[in-house]
């Protein structure tokens, strides 16, 4: 991650060429500075979620009530977290599942019914990573249409780990277990039963195209991010769903986190995704992109279409606020 920069002046006295060809390491404010020219001016609020940490830029509300952001794609979560159903003919697939079984009836079920949609349709439920706030409604969903539960080896074992951890520490809020911070479950919140494993590399089907799943570790030893077909007017577009996003609790391994971000990266350059999706509002800008859907014209750009060049941008913002957090003094 020590990437090269060119000394300025080196351009000016080129003389200097086996002082110049030396590498400079790469700062804390170069990176900034790279993840801010990524950002450019559509993803500013990006930028200041992940490199300055703490300072929230504004962001429009979500909209009160789930709605489509494509055909075959719901959101269905509200300010704190993301739940995304994919529609596929007879199915739903839910991806993560709130923090509370009370959270997953008020923004799931309800959220699909509003839209006159049938729960007991939901077949899947993937867990892209095993903190309680991404599988805290998954239980309800298996115990009331009997989904099938996904998630990677690694992240089963945390979630199984978690599962006896209320009754140890009644009184707080996360444990660090081997140097890992891991968040209590809060009430309400109930460990799923181990249904699927996804490995690396692994598909479903959709009949708008397979869902890829890909590990990328860091935010967890397990988190999954996957590449998922959405469709737009008969058109399909390819979306990218990096599965975790924060990065600065104790025990996150910071290079592997990095790694996993720069593979997504190529991955999604190669399948040339165009979609950014995330299991956080302030992740994907959903809010955002919320508002400017409810005023699309008929045929008009639509808001989540950010191409290739926006898609890589937007985890180059990512991956350089990573970067200048590895390298902070
Ligand atoms: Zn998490």
């Amino acid at each position: 991650m020590k990437t090269l920069k060119k000394r300025k002046w080196c351009r000016l006295l080129p003389a200097l060429t086996i002082f110049c060809s030396l590498p400079v390491m790469a700062t804390q404010d170069w990176w900034q500075t790279e993840a801010e020219r990524a950002a450019g001016d559509d993803l500013v609020p990006l930028y200041h979620k992940y490199c300055k940490t703490g300072e929230r830029q504004f962001q429009p509300e979500l909209p009160a009530n789930a709605f489509y952001v494509f055909d075959n794609l719901i959101f269905l979560g509200y300010e704190r977290w993301n739940s995304w159903a994919l529609l596929n003919n007879e199915q739903i697939i839910i991806f993560d599942a709130m923090e509370t079984e009370k959270e997953a009836r008020k923004y799931i079920i309800d959220g699909l019914v509003s839209l006159g949609l049938e729960p007991s349709k939901i077949s899947h439920v993937v867990i892209m990573h095993g903190h309680g706030d991404h599988f805290g409604g998954a239980a309800l969903l298996q115990r009331l249409f009997n989904a099938e539960v996904m998630a990677s080896e690694a992240d089963w074992q945390l979630m199984d780990v978690t599962r006896t951890l209320k009754e140890r520490y009644p009184d707080q809020e996360h444990v660090i277990i081997d140097g890992v911070r891991i968040k209590v479950p809060v009430a309400g919140q109930t460990v799923p039963e181990k249904n699927r494993v996804i490995s690396d590399g692994s598909s479903l089907y959709t009949i708008a195209g397979d869902i890829l799943f890909y590990l990328t570790p860091g935010h967890t030893a397990g988190t999954l991010s996957a590449i998922l077909p959405v469709t737009d007017s008969n058109k399909t577009y390819l979306a990218g769903f990096f599965g975790g996003t924060g990065f600065t609790a104790p025990g996150t391994p910071l290079d592997v986190f990095l790694s996993s971000l720069n593979r997504f990266k190529s991955l999604t350059a190669d399948k040339e995704v165009v979609v950014p999706l995330s299991n956080h509002p302030t992740s994907d800008l959903t809010g955002l992109r919320a508002k400017q859907l409810s005023g699309r014209k008929k045929n008009g750009p639509h808001p989540f279409l950010l191409g290739q060049e926006g898609y890589q941008r937007f985890l180059s913002v990512f991956s350089s606020c990573l970067s200048s957090y590895i390298n902070k003094e």
